[in-house]
């Protein structure tokens, strides 16, 4: 697996990043998209573009947009949860948020945090406070924002109603309806949509994602989160065997891969099983790679309990056992409906 660097940059977030940067009259911004399509190094560049002592912002290569990049610029911070930090390879010291992931298990094993905490916010808070250490502005980042427990967002409300002069904030999340609204309300917003299709599968030619069609369907048409597939062992033609695999139970997961991948990938194949029954188009999986759709109540229930297993699959009791339990399921999805 490819180690995200601390500055990733995408093609596709340049122009995006140079308007949003122009168009932002207040201190606060809230951007709106999915994170598979590059939605933080969107933000990034935003940040990037503020911070930026040349011309034309960013430059590349000012003492700003070098500190910038090796994630040291004293200007700028990042809010992440350490489940995130973990998942973008972003580890260094300019990230906060990290300290103390969840308690859990009385071995002391300690899980990475899916929380952004409000020591963490607190500490930013503060840190805003301060005069900025290069003259401009100061720049905090979020992501997810609604990583953020009522508790922390209600610490950063103070901060959106009355900013020390030269902050910006920039809260970055996938469904804005899941932020306050009390914190919506404060900022400018902007949406994200991705790159074009044809743009985002060039890209993953570019990162040796071979039959880059397949992978980026598999990925709902988000190139980052189909590169990262790809990185965990998701190839185009095991991506194909999968349905069939998965209805005759034979199928077997790539190494590693946590249980909420593959629940991911298991609400895909229902997904599409269930647009099969329904007479459309299945949309992660090629068509021809479904296994006839089985009856619709088995699909619903299995459905059902998918999304019940999203909630508290992060920390599993038992996780090979959660993961036979997933697969036996799925299996009975289809060995059922096929034996009437
Ligand atoms: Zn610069």
């Amino acid at each position: 697996m490819t180690a995200a660097s601390p500055m990733p940059e995408l093609p596709w977030v340049a122009a995006p990043a140079a308007e949003i940067a122009r168009r932002q009259r207040g201190h606060a911004l809230l951007l709106q998209g999915h994170p598979g399509a590059g939605v933080f190094e969107l933000a990034l560049r935003v940040a990037r573009t503020w911070l930026c002592e040349g011309t034309p912002a960013p430059c590349g290569h000012c003492a700003a947009c070098h500190l910038f990049a090796t994630n040291s610029h004293p200007d700028f911070r990042a809010l992440l949860p350490e489940l995130t930090q973990v998942e973008l390879g972003w580890t260094t010291g300019a990230a906060e948020g990290a300290e103390g992931g969840d308690e859990e298990g009385k071995g002391g094993k300690r899980k990475p945090s899916k929380e952004i905490r409000v020591e963490a916010v607190r500490d930013a808070i503060s840190w805003t406070q301060t005069s900025s250490s290069r003259g401009r502005a100061k720049v905090l980042l979020l992501f997810p924002a609604d990583a953020m427990n009522l508790i922390s967002a209600n610490a950063l409300l103070k901060t959106l109603e009355e900013p020390p002069p030269g902050v910006r904030v920039v809260l970055v999340a996938e469904d804005a309806e899941r932020l306050l609204p009390t914190l919506r309300s404060r900022c400018q917003r902007a949406s994200f949509a991705g790159p074009a299709p044809a743009e985002a599968l060039a890209w993953l030619e570019g990162e040796g994602v071979a039959e880059a069609g397949v992978m980026l369907a598999a990925a709902g048409g988000h190139p980052l989160a189909a590169r990262r597939l790809s990185a965990e062992g998701f190839d185009a033609d095991a991506w194909r065997a999968l349905p069939q695999r998965v209805a005759r139970g034979q199928w077997v997961p790539p190494p590693g891969v946590a249980l909420p991948r593959l629940r991911e990938v298991m609400q895909k194949l229902c997904h599409d099983a269930m647009a099969q029954a329904a007479g459309s188009v299945p949309r992660f999986f090629p068509p021809q790679s479904m296994p006839p759709a089985p009856e619709w109540p088995r699909l619903s229930t299995w459905s059902q309990s998918l999304a019940r297993l999203a909630r508290n699959d992060e920390h599993p009791f038992n996780a090979p056992l959660a993961t036979e339990s997933l697969l036996a399921e799925a299996r009975d999805v289809w060995g059922k409906a096929r034996g009437r």
